[in-house]
């Protein structure tokens, strides 16, 4: 099979996977054209690689603005494309039922906006609600085994005749190759050190979660406070595999743990979900993870370097999952867009 590497997706993360997957699927790519390049991929940990470490599932922390609303209606709607091609929900990806509780209201704009799509939605009679909740809502979500997900992708990415190279890049230079047209920027955190972008708006949202064994458990439940975030996630398909978290902490780098995190954590999460404790609590393991955070929210954006196109699709911050594949979509959308203007 003869290849090319005219579409270089930089990054291997839920972004860049999400993204070379709408270039072969949404502007009808050739596979042998594209090629993924990554410091880390699917299989790797490292601290500067944030998509194994998500909870990870749809929820409605998002930003209300019109954008973001889009990106997480078009993930939720067509997600189940995605989930057919990689070979279905046990590739780490399945519907649960979810509760999510508010301590403050989270606005017209976003209810009516998750009103329009949401499957089974139903908004909590107020009498129903815990002590100290504005407003709650059950419905049907999505949830994702993460690392499970990302290695199935990248599997199916690769069936189908993409290539993978693991490399690290010092300058966003170095992602054009002899034949490349285009590069996407799917950098993550990468975005803030990564010379030729060095975006300053990028910031860390550090989280902490707990990986627990709880068959039992196969619903999802999440508690928005004004200066907290308690979630419990099932690992789609994971054998039992329960997210306990978390925490939000703007600007903090730090990849280590903390068991006083940790007991926080499950003091929460067991006040929200009891039921958790029905079973003994066997952890499997402890992790932190640097959310890709952005001043100004997600870059998606062209601009030319060295007369070669750079498409940006980088600061999914907290729902690179749940926004993600709208993003990509998005910016294989402005692909097309330069190709209808034959700059390309
Ligand atoms: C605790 C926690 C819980 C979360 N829960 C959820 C959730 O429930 N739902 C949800 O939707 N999201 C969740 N998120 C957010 C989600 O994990 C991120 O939005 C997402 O992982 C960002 O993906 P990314 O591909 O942009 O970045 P990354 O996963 O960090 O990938 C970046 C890629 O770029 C590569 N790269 C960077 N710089 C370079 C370079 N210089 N050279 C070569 N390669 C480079 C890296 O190696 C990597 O392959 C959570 C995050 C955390 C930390």
């Amino acid at each position: 099979m003869s290849r090319s590497d005219e579409y270089v997706v930089l990054g291997a993360g839920i972004t860049g996977l999400y993204t070379a997957y709408c270039l072969l699927n949404d502007a009808k790519i050739s596979p042998t054209k594209v090629t993924v390049i990554a410091q880390y991929l699917p299989g790797d940990q490292s601290i500067h690689y944030t998509s194994p470490w998500a909870g990870g599932n749809f929820s409605c922390i998002t930003p209300n603005d019109p954008d973001t609303l889009e990106f997480d209606k078009y993930t939720y709607t067509h997600l189940h494309e995605l989930q057919a091609k990689i070979g279905g929900p046990e590739k780490g990806i399945d519907h649960n039922p979810t509760t999510e509780y508010w301590d403050v209201y989270p606005g017209d704009v976003k209810v009516n906006s998750l009103k329009t799509y949401l499957k089974d939605l139903q908004i909590i009679p107020k009498f129903q609600l815990p002590a100290g909740v504005a407003f709650g809502i059950k419905y049907t979500t999505w949830d994702f085994f993460c690392p499970f997900y990302l290695a199935n992708i990248k599997k199916y990415l690769e069936a189908a005749g993409v290539t993978f190279i693991k490399q690290k890049l010092t300058h966003i230079s170095q992602a054009y190759l002899p034949r490349t047209k285009v590069v996407f920027n799917c950098t993550g955190i990468g975005a803030f050190s990564l010379s030729g972008v060095k975006d300053s708006n990028v910031y860390p949202t550090r989280g902490q979660v707990l990986v627990v064994h709880a068959p039992h458990i196969q619903e999802n439940r999440m508690r928005w406070g004004e200066d907290y975030a308690t979630y419990i996630i099932p690992r789609a398909h994971s054998n039992g595999q329960l997210i306990l978290g978390g925490f939000l902490q703007k600007d903090n780098w730090t990849g280590d743990t903390s068991a006083e995190e940790s007991k926080d954590i499950i003091k929460r999460t067991t006040e929200l979900m009891p039921e958790i404790l029905d079973r003994p609590l066997e952890i499997l393991a402890v992790a932190a993870g640097l959310r890709p955070s952005r001043y100004g929210g997600v870059r998606i954006e062209t601009e030319r370097v060295e007369g070669k196109l750079l498409i940006h699709n980088y600061g999914a911050s907290g729902y690179g999952y749940q926004s993600g594949f709208g993003m990509a979509h998005r910016a294989v959308q402005l692909l097309l867009k330069e190709k209808r203007g034959a700059k390309l």
